[in-house]
């Protein structure tokens, strides 16, 4: 066997296990994200920063995927959401299999909204399924507007688009309209919000709105 087929191997179970996984989703009716993003893109603070609101209105849970330790369960249990923490032992993606495992842990007949983190990693995770409904991905301006065309892949299939810590604009060499067109050009379908500090606040109103309407769409089959 070539190593090209063993990988198609691990590939073709995971998308069996992803599909299972998306069966539960459905049934229960919880409305699952895969949020993805590189290391230091901002996805933990991004949930900080909309989950109190969210929790204002659904009932959410959290499951922080990462190579290593329990700092981010921890920063997500200080919103009162509960959050499992996932440590992939050097792994550098979330698999079907690892969310299934840790699924008996959430009553998801109550819950609304689910968001997985995945691990700080632009590459392989767009690759894994994990039975979501939607994929996001987070990438900062700091990142470099040219970020999208250097790993395409994780984008093509991206849902949502998140853009944040666009307040640096001023400090960093990237444009917040750049990222948004190459973004685009790569799926012209994908949604874009920016997340932003404007003084002390954390500007996340588009977001938290559009995931609170797919909520109540999935809720509504
Ligand atoms: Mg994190
Ligand atoms: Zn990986």
């Amino acid at each position: 066997m070539t190593k090209l087929d063993v990988r198609q191997d691990v590939k073709a179970l995971n998308d069996l296990k992803a599909a299972e996984n998306h069966g539960v989703f459905d049934t229960t009716g919880v409305l699952v994200i895969d949020m993805m993003g590189s290391p230091g893109a901002g996805k933990t603070t991004l949930l900080e920063n909309i989950l109190p609101a969210l929790s204002a209105q659904l009932k959410a849970a959290v499951i922080e995927g990462d190579l290593a330790t329990e700092n981010d369960a921890l920063r997500i249990s200080k919103t009162g959401v509960q959050a499992i923490q996932i440590n992939t032992g050097g792994g550098c993606h979330l698999d079907a299999g690892m969310i299934a495992l840790e699924l008996s842990k959430l009553e998801l007949d109550k819950l609304d909204l689910l968001i997985i983190e995945n691990v700080g990693n632009l590459v392989c995770p767009a690759s894994f399924a994990l039975g979501e409904d939607i994929r996001m991905v987070v990438l900062s301006l700091a990142e470099g507007d040219d970020k999208p065309e250097k790993y395409p892949v994780a984008f093509l299939h991206a849902d949502v688009a998140v853009i944040t810590k666009t307040d640096l604009a001023p400090y960093v060499d990237a444009d917040t309209e750049k990222m948004k067109r190459s973004i685009s050009s790569i799926n012209p379908d994908t949604l874009i919000f920016e997340a932003s500090k404007h003084g002390k606040q954390y500007d996340v109103k588009g977001l938290v709105d559009f995931l609170v309407r797919r909520v109540e769409e999935k809720r509504s089959k």
